[in-house]
């Protein structure tokens, strides 16, 4: 083993190997394949099992400590120089019910390809570096999503992840005992000094720019509210304009307001009124009733509390001037988050090294990443999804843009581990 390694600059940028990556996330996308191509490994379904031991078979071939934690989360680790806080990667690989190759599975991938990369290149790292396959990122089966990176990094209690109940009555905590991943070691035991998530982009943007990688500074906020305002239902002739407590009209004004807040912020947020149900939705009756979704999201947690109280504000306004009852209910509400500014550095600084175009860019998904980033340094790296296309068995990238976004990974292990 090397004593002290050079400086890692362009004349030493390691690869991976491409074949094999390639193959095993084919082998990945066999087990429990569709008729329509789609790939469907729900979290605690045999199929993760099968998914979860053909990972774990890869770690301990590549001599990595595999463990296990509480919430069934597997880390691979590779030993470094110095026994320190490990440098990080990984992802998740169960899937939606019609999933594709990549999502989730490539981070995992590329992670066990970078560390074969340093094994093949006899290189040492001076910190460990952790491959993390992360427990029910999708949420498909058992919500919350994101679930195994929310309980390592203490923003949700395990016993209520444990608990968690599925539609057809499956309790989480059984299931994962049932595939034989209820861990002993304790969650956010194996903190890491810094995180970098690997993942195709899921939308359109990387490639409609002609194939460039994605350094992935931010995710947005997101607020989803249910509103429902009930006022009176009423004939349509005869009651006077200034006599109705019409909650179609309450509806509709609450759609244009959060429109128009929207573009006074002018600050990247967005606002969206996505459904309206209004009963009895005739068309000679004022409705009585109207259900309506409300979804607001920014990149900045601050700017998008403002945004919810500007909207509490007025929905209070509108209650008092129109005579209506207004209620609300939260359906979901994620922070903002922002990457870290060294570890996005780290990130670029290898792209360059290897001459290719990288850009920053904020994720519309959500990702285990944003989870991370509350324990430690965090960012993404995107690649490439042809015509944007996800969670849909047509999800397809590029080898060569696989190949690179695994090269930019494991040189960034690197020099974060250094650091
Ligand atoms: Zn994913």
């Amino acid at each position: 083993m090397n004593r002290v390694d050079a400086p890692v600059g362009p004349a030493r940028l390691l690869h991976v190997d491409p074949a094999r990556l390639m193959q095993r996330l084919g082998a990945l996308g066999e087990i429990d394949r569709k008729a329509d191509g789609s790939c469907c490994r729900l979290a605690l379904t045999g199929a993760d099992r099968i998914g979860r031991d053909m990972v774990v078979g890869w770690m301990r071939d590549a001599g990595l400590s595999v463990q296990v934690d509480q919430i069934g989360n597997i880390f691979g680790v590779r030993q470094g120089r110095e026994d320190l806080e490990p440098v990080m990667t990984g992802s998740h690989i169960d899937t939606v019910a019609t999933g594709g190759l990549y999502d989730g599975a490539y981070g995992v991938v590329a992670g066990l390809e970078a560390i074969a990369a340093l094994d093949r290149a006899h290189r040492s790292t001076r910190r460990p570096i952790a491959v993390a396959v992360f427990t029910n990122e999708e949420g498909v089966r058992f919500q919350p999503d994101m679930m195994g990176s929310l309980v390592f990094s203490g923003q949700l209690p395990l016993a209520e992840a444990l608990a968690a109940q599925a539609a057809d009555g499956a309790v989480l905590g059984e299931e994962l005992v049932q595939i034989g991943y209820a861990g002993v070691v304790p969650c956010g035991q194996l903190r890491p000094h810094a995180f970098v998530e690997l993942h195709i982009e899921q939308g359109p943007v990387l490639d409609r720019e002609g194939g460039v990688l994605g350094a992935v500074e931010d995710l947005q906020g997101i607020s989803w509210q249910e509103v429902t305002v009930v006022g009176v239902a009423n004939h349509a002739g005869t009651t006077p304009m200034n006599m109705r407590m019409d909650a179609g009209y309450c509806a509709a004004e609450i759609a244009v307001f959060v429109r128009a807040l929207a573009e006074r912020m002018a600050d990247g947020q967005v606002a969206t009124v996505g459904s309206i149900r209004l009963s009895p939705n005739l068309v000679n009756v004022i409705a009585r009733e109207a259900v309506l979704s409300i979804d607001l999201r920014n990149t900045d947690d601050t700017r998008l509390a403002a945004a919810e109280a500007a909207l509490a504000r007025h929905l209070g306004e509108l209650a008092a001037a129109q005579g209506v009852r207004v209620s609300v209910r939260q359906l979901a509400r994620s922070a903002a988050v922002r990457f870290d500014p060294g570890v996005l550095a780290v990130i670029e600084g290898v792209a360059r090294d290897l001459a290719r175009p990288i850009r920053r860019m904020t994720s519309g998904a959500g990702h285990d990443a944003q989870m991370i980033s509350a324990v430690s340094p965090t960012a993404m790296i995107f690649v490439p999804s042809v015509g944007g296309v996800s969670h849909n068995p047509r999800e397809y990238t590029h080898p060569e843009h696989l190949e690179l976004g695994a090269n930019v990974l494991v040189n960034t292990l690197i020099r974060l581990s250094e650091t």
